[in-house]
């Protein structure tokens, strides 16, 4: 059996459903990478800045950098589809962040792979493993490692498995079999451009991220602009839509992993409920989990948009005391939120 095989078939071991690797050479993607960031469609994502030059070119940062192992982690819970279940008195959280973190998980099974690959090679290798962070713009070795294809939505689907799945990279000095890229399979479907509410996708395969619900309520820290507000739904951390109305998920088997399975509380949680979390409360319930990255008042501040959008009376006494926080950035959501329901319910 060959190096690569034996990898491949080590990494099905470690779990991994999808495994492909794909050889560090220029390709069109990562100088589009670098033109979408200065078109500005990162917002104020400036490590994405900073780290663009590197991204372009992983020999930057790895010069022995020959081969980049690419393996997904399926996550697809057997739960509804946002879209299945609108209860505007309810938050969504997406999907991927109801489980435990996956950055831990991921690089453990990578490092075990590492050592494997290191025993079996023929000579010394360098290896350096990523998950969403490094030099490696992530979806692009994915495509050029057979793992799916970029979809108009920018996630990358694969035939079989849809696109619910986490990636990890190992770039290694040693030269390997190289897989071909997957072919792009959306042919004339546009659903995902079509069902995406705040029109983040500006044409097939560009996202403005200044737009996605995913970069609002997880990476912008500030203000949330006022006019994609209302575009927000219920969403208070990340967004599906664009994934759960993909064609290639209605086929997507589920994962029993203990780890993606929604903790309690996660799945629709009551915005009430949330909305009444203090900072304690927060940092116990979301240890571990990816929900932490947004932080309690960047938490707070999505729900509050959400019970805005909600129309519902009830949550009136609840902003009225979120308006009171002393976190200005609590406090103004919830009074925009307290006079949308007004204006929207007649009470103003
Ligand atoms: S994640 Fe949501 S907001 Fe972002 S592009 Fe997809 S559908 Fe649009
Ligand atoms: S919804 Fe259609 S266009 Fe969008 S990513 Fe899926 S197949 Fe491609």
């Amino acid at each position: 059996m060959s190096l690569t095989e034996q990898i491949k078939h080590k990494a099905a071991d470690l779990g991994f459903e999808l495994v492909g690797i794909a050889p560090v050479e220029p390709v069109p993607e990562l100088s589009f990478y670098r033109d979408w960031i200065e078109a500005g469609y990162a917002g104020k994502m400036a490590y994405l800045e900073r780290s663009a030059d590197k991204k372009s070119d992983i020999r930057q940062v790895v010069p022995e950098a020959k081969s980049v192992i690419v393996c997904a982690k399926f996550y697809h819970a057997p739960q509804p589809l946002s879209v299945e279940k609108e209860d505007r008195d309810c938050g969504w959280i997406s999907r991927y962040a109801w489980g435990d973190d996956y950055h831990d998980l991921l690089q453990k099974k990578l490092f075990e792979l590492i050592d494997f690959l290191q025993a079996e090679a023929p000579e010394p290798v360098l290896t350096r493993a990523y998950v969403d962070t490094g030099p490696v713009v992530d979806r692009v070795f994915a495509k050029y490692a057979g793992i799916g294809w970029f979809g108009k939505n920018t996630c990358i689907i694969n035939q079989k498995l849809g696109s619910w799945f986490f990636l990890g990279e190992i770039i290694t000095s040693i030269e390997l079999d190289y897989d071909h890229p997957a072919p792009d399979r959306c042919g004339s479907c546009q659903r995902c451009i079509d069902a995406c509410p705040t029109d983040a996708l500006l044409e097939p395969y560009v996202l403005d991220s200044r737009r996605c619900i995913s970069y609002l309520t997880i990476e912008l820290r500030d203000d949330i602009p006022v006019e994609t507000r209302a575009g927000i739904g219920n969403h208070v951390f990340g967004c599906d839509i664009c994934q759960d109305v993909c064609p290639w998920n209605n086929r997507a088997q589920s994962t029993r992993d203990p780890e993606f399975q929604p903790r309690p509380g996660l799945l629709a949680p009551r915005l009430d409920e949330l909305a009444s979390l203090t900072v304690e409360q927060f940092r116990a319930r979301f240890k571990g989990s990816p929900i932490k990255r947004a932080k309690y008042k960047g938490f707070l501040r999505n729900v509050a948009v959400a019970m805005g959008n909600s129309r519902n009376q009830q949550f009136l006494p609840i902003l009225e005391e979120l308006l009171q926080d002393d976190e200005p950035l609590i406090a103004e959501h919830a009074r925009w939120a307290k006079s949308k329901i007004m204006t929207e319910t007649g009470l103003l």
